[in-house]
């Protein structure tokens, strides 16, 4: 009955989590959720004021397909300004959130026959996105000692004339890493090497703790400025999540195609969104200071709680808001626990903490702790997890 294509694709692991998260809670238990995906902190209270100004004063009708001038505007002065990234607003087009930028992008790019690199462990859309145009997935793997940085020599092998482009996501979920400019140059050579285009996925740009983040369209100036495209989002950066506001920067033809495929399926991205988002992008950024500082305090906190777990070891992640520690000594030991799934659920049944299973990433052995969570839920969290790591 159903198509090939949705048979291709899986459903999205960490939303799985999620809502297995709720439907404990809606039973009673006390859980810790430590499986999300976004800021727990509000939406900042100019963009909600806009939102709601927004309403009264009519923006609530259908609007260009690409977005709002004003926000295509908003989005170049934003990344000017904050990236030193200098697009024209018919270079960028607004979506509905950054994976639907992404899936948009993948879908007027990609098709059969076609590769798409994309470093493991990834973000549990990429492949999907890839194998749902036909196009497959191709796996390279990381160095976790070093910010989860591409191993050049896996890299070099697996692209080929059939590369059609690379994805990179720096910072990292699920890793939190952050790739060295040098790191990020390489890969832009051999994309450029490949006639590959190069996908920037940047929606946890604003969330680095130990240097300041460099765009790749930055880094590419002299390379392949062309075939990059940047996804940014209001999603993280923000708190912004439920608004599903997201933007793509790039060539214009590229553009072009991706909003004559969103005029065909969504219309255009909610208009009151937008508006809001033109306050989140141009309006004041000492919120996105302030939860940064938040999000580095408890990044600190929970990397000090894990490496005094004897036998869990994880490198310092610069950005985001995940860790991703190694608990494949107690998997190799253990008879309870002999993977990533059996420590989640084992986590989930016993202690009643969510997180999500290194499998869903490409990365068996680990498991992702988001530490968008409370300091208190935090703390708990890890008092759990060295109970049931004594108890395996
Ligand atoms: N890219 C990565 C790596 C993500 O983790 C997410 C969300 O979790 C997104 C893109 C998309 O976020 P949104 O669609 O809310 O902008």
């Amino acid at each position: 009955m159903l198509s090939d294509r949705i048979k291709r694709i899986s459903p999205s692991a960490t939303l799985a989590m999620t809502a297995k998260a709720a439907e404990l809670r809606a039973s009673g238990i006390d859980v810790i959720n430590l499986s999300v995906g976004e800021p727990d902190f509000p939406t900042p209270e100019n963009i909600r004021q806009a939102g709601k100004r927004a309403i009264d004063e009519g923006y609530t009708r259908y609007t260009p397909g690409g977005g709002i001038m004003d926000l295509r505007k908003a989005a170049a002065v934003k990344m000017a300004r904050d990236n030193d990234l200098h697009y024209k607003p018919e270079e960028i087009l607004i979506s509905c959130g950054g994976k639907h930028s992404l899936y948009n992008a993948c879908q007027v790019l990609l098709q059969a026959g076609d590769e798409v690199i994309i470093f493991s462990p990834y973000w549990v859309s990429f492949p999907d996105f890839v194998a749902i145009t036909g196009a497959k997935p191709i796996f390279v793997k990381t160095d976790p000692l070093h910010q989860f940085e591409p191993v050049f020599d896996d890299l070099q092998l697996k692209i080929t004339s059939r590369t059609k482009a690379i994805i990179i996501n720096s910072p990292s979920n699920p890793t939190g890493g952050v790739w060295r400019d040098d790191a990020v140059l390489k890969v832009l050579e051999m994309a450029h090497h490949a006639n590959a285009w190069v996908f920037s996925d940047e929606c946890y740009e604003q969330l680095t703790y130990d240097r300041p983040y460099v765009s790749t369209a930055v880094l590419a100036e002299n390379i392949n400025r062309g075939r990059v495209l940047t996804f940014q989002s209001c999603s993280k950066t923000y708190a912004m999540t439920g608004w599903r506001i997201g933007y793509t920067a790039g060539d214009k033809d590229v553009i072009k195609a991706m909003e004559k495929l969103q005029g065909q399926s969504t219309s255009c991205p909610t208009s009151i969104s937008q508006v809001a988002a033109i306050e989140a992008l141009t309006g004041s950024q000492s919120e996105v200071e302030r939860m940064r500082k938040e999000f580095k305090k408890r990044r600190d906190y929970i990397l000090d709680r894990l490496n005094h777990v004897d036998g869990v070891s994880c490198s310092t992640p610069g950005g985001a808001f995940y860790v991703f520690p190694d608990f494949s000594s107690y998997m190799e030991k253990g008879e309870k626990i002999t993977s990533s799934d059996d420590l989640c659920m084992y986590l989930l049944k016993n202690k009643s903490v969510v997180t999500v299973s290194g499998s869903a990433f490409g990365g068996e052995g680990h498991v992702r702790f988001s530490y968008a969570a409370s300091d208190d839920d935090l703390r708990r969290a890890m008092d759990f997890l060295e109970e049931a790591l004594d108890e395996i």
